[in-house]
């Protein structure tokens, strides 16, 4: 058996595991920072990654942690209704809970003892424990001739995000706010059986600091309503 220690924690946008992209990249407005925990919160630890635009980050899906392994999955790709083996999708449910994401790098706060990575295009829950960080190399990891099964292209983003009459209002003043609520629902983040029926219309969700009310309506999403929760 092994035993790893987080050498970090994610603060993520992403309060509840609804919503979160299925891929880092596929929402580049959706942020988070990655605290170093002590002992490896020292400056010099992250010496010379402010040269990467890009980072790796190893990870434990502590969100569901201790879940069976099964040696095939449903991926939401294939409308969750087809199986694949366990080790040819990367869905969260693996023998080991540890995942991968290559995320870019915006930068770094380092002063001692506090060591902070910003990071974009998060794919991560808020509170997700950091086993490792990597630099990102393109000369050995990005491979343009390489083919990618049965998704070998990015999750169409399905759907037009509208924003109903004074929808804008609870979150006004922070763009980056509406650009992320936009990023997220084109996304359609419901779960696959959804886009096959009308099934429920209205949804609700927490990212950052709002509650975001919204509902399908056709191929379009239209944001109900935008609060701040905690107020
Ligand atoms: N890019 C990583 C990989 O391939 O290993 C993760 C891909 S996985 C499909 C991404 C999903 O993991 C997110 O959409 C979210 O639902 C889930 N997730 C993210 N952080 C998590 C956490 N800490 N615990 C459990 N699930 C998490």
């Amino acid at each position: 058996m092994f035993t790893f220690e987080p050498v970090g924690v994610i603060h993520s946008c992403f309060k509840e595991k609804f919503g979160i992209p299925r891929q880092p990249g596929l929402v580049p407005e959706a942020r988070a920072v990655l605290e170093l925990l002590p002992p490896y919160n020292r400056a010099e630890a992250v010496r010379g990654l402010e040269g990467f635009s890009h980072v790796w980050l190893t990870f434990v899906f502590h969100a569901c942690f201790g879940a069976p392994w099964k040696p095939t999955v449903r991926p939401p790709r294939l409308g969750g209704n087809r199986r694949l083996g366990v080790f040819a999708t990367r869905s969260t449910h693996r023998p080991n809970p540890i995942g991968l994401s290559a995320l870019e790098l915006e930068r770094i706060e380092a002063s001692p003892g506090r060591v902070l990575l910003h990071l974009k295009g998060v794919d991560l829950l808020d509170g997700t424990p950091v086993l490792d960080i990597k630099p990102y190399l393109p000369y050995s990891d990005s491979l343009p001739a390489a083919t990618g099964g049965f998704a070998d292209t990015a999750p169409a983003a399905p759907f037009e995000v509208v924003f109903g009459q004074g929808a804008l209002d609870g979150c006004a003043g922070q763009p980056e706010m509406a650009a992320l609520i936009r990023g997220v629902l084109a996304q359609d983040p419901r779960p696959a059986y959804y886009a096959k029926g009308d099934g429920k219309r209205d949804f609700g969700m927490k990212l950052g600091d709002f509650d975001v009310k919204w509902e399908v309506d056709g191929d379009a999403v239209r944001v109900i309503d935008i609060v701040r929760v905690g107020l």
